[in-house]
C-alpha cells in the first residue's frame, strides 16, 4: 500500500499514540510555527524496513539539542514509533517524516514553558523526478543565496529554520526548468543542492565537500563506505565551485534522491555515468542489507 501527500486516511504516530490521520491537528500560536523551533527527518522505507533507523533517530535528538530541548523519548521508542506507524499503514516502501516542535503554550520569542511534540508521519510521495530524468542525469543551475555560516549550521542537524533558503531556492530553479540548485556555504565553497549532498569525480577521484554548515547526510556517508569497499579513492575537503568545470562525472545523494546523475550545471554537460551508476547498484544491495535499520557507517552520530 502506499499512500499520497493528501491521503488521509493512514495513521500518523502523535505524542506517544498511533492516531488516524485526521486526528492530528496544530494550535495556530504553535511555536514552531512561528519561529522555526522544528526539528526532522526524512526516512526510507525499504521492504517495509527504513534505512539507517537508528541513525536518523539520533540525528532528530541531536537537532533537537542543538535547539536546546530534549525530545521526551528515547532513540529506541522513536524507532519503535516510526515501526509502528510502516505497520499500521501497511508500507512496503515510500518515506517516513519524524518532526519534533515546541508547542502553543507560550506565545513570545521564547521558548521557555512550551511541550515539546513528536509526531512520525507517513510520507509515501514518490519524487518529482521521471525515470527518464533519473537515467539522463538532472539540470542544475547555482543558487544565488548560500547556506548560512558554521556558527548555527552544524552538519549534524536537520533544523526547519535552516530549509527556507533551500526552498526559495528549489522554487526559483523548477520555475526556471531545472530540477535543482546548487548552493555555496557562507565563504563562497560548494556546499550541497538544497536537499541533496553532492559528489564530483575528478581526475578519477570521487570528491564531496566537507560538510562543516551543511548537512552531513546519512546518504552520503554510505556512499563514501560503499566507493571505499570497491577500492575508489575518496576525498572529503574544500571544493570551490570552479572545480565543476573539472568534473568528469557530478550527481546527488541523500534519502529522497537515492543517488541521481547531475546531467549538467547551467548548461555544462555531464555523462550520467558508471560511477553513479555503480554506486547505485550497490546502495540497492546495502539497503535490503540484514543491517538495513542500524547506524551502518553513520557511526559519527
Ligand atoms: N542535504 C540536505 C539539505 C537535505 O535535506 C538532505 C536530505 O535529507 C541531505 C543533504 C541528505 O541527507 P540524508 O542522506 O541524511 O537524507
Amino acid at each position: 500500500m502506499s499512500l499520497s501527500m493528501d491521503d488521509r486516511d493512514g495513521f500518523i504516530w502523535l505524542d506517544g499514540k498511533v492516531v488516524p490521520w485526521r486526528d492530528s491537528r496544530m494550535h495556530v500560536l504553535t511555536h514552531a510555527l512561528h519561529y522555526g523551533s522544528a526539528v526532522f527527518e526524512g526516512e526510507r522505507i525499504y521492504d517495509g524496513r527504513v534505512f539507517r533507523l537508528a541513525a536518523h533517530s539520533q540525528r532528530l535528538i541531536n537537532s533537537a539539542r542543538l535547539l536546546d530541548y530534549e525530545i521526551p523519548w528515547t532513540r529506541q521508542q522513536i524507532e519503535e514509533a516510526t515501526r509502528a506507524v510502516v505497520k499500521a499503514n501497511g508500507l512496503q516502501s515510500g518515506y517516513v517524516r519524524p518532526i519534533a516542535w515546541r508547542g502553543s503554550e507560550v506565545m513570545g520569542v521564547s521558548a521557555i514553558g512550551t511541550t515539546v511534540h513528536l509526531a512520525i508521519a507517513p510520507w509515501a510521495q514518490e519524487g518529482r523526478l521521471s525515470v527518464q530524468a533519473r537515467d539522463a542525469g538532472i539540470n542544475v543551475t547555482m543558487a544565488k543565496y548560500r547556506r548560512p555560516s558554521a556558527d548555527f549550521a552544524p552538519g549534524h542537524a536537520k533544523v526547519a529554520g535552516l530549509y527556507l533558503i533551500c526552498g526559495i531556492e528549489k522554487d526559483k530553479a523548477l520555475k526556471a526548468g531545472f530540477d535543482d540548485a546548487l548552493m555555496l556555504d557562507w565563504k563562497g565553497d560548494l556546499a550541497e543542492s538544497t536537499g541533496a549532498n553532492i559528489f564530483l569525480v575528478i581526475d578519477g577521484t570521487l570528491v564531496t565537500p566537507t560538510p562543516e554548515n551543511f548537512l552531513d547526510g546519512i546518504t552520503r556517508r554510505a556512499v563514501m563506505s560503499l566507493a571505499r569497499k570497491r577500492g575508489w579513492s575518496v576525498e572529503e575537503r574544500t571544493v570551490k565551485p570552479q572545480e565543476l568545470s573539472r568534473a568528469s562525472e557530478v550527481f546527488l545523494c541523500g534519502t529522497a534522491a537515492e543517488i541521481v546523475p547531475v546531467g549538467s550545471v547551467d548548461g555544462h554537460n555531464y555523462q550520467a555515468g558508471p560511477v553513479a551508476r555503480t554506486l547505485m547498484a550497490d546502495f540497492h544491495k546495502l539497503v535490503r542489507s540484514p543491517d538495513c535499520e542500524g547506524f551502518g557507517e553513520s557511526t559519527h552520530l
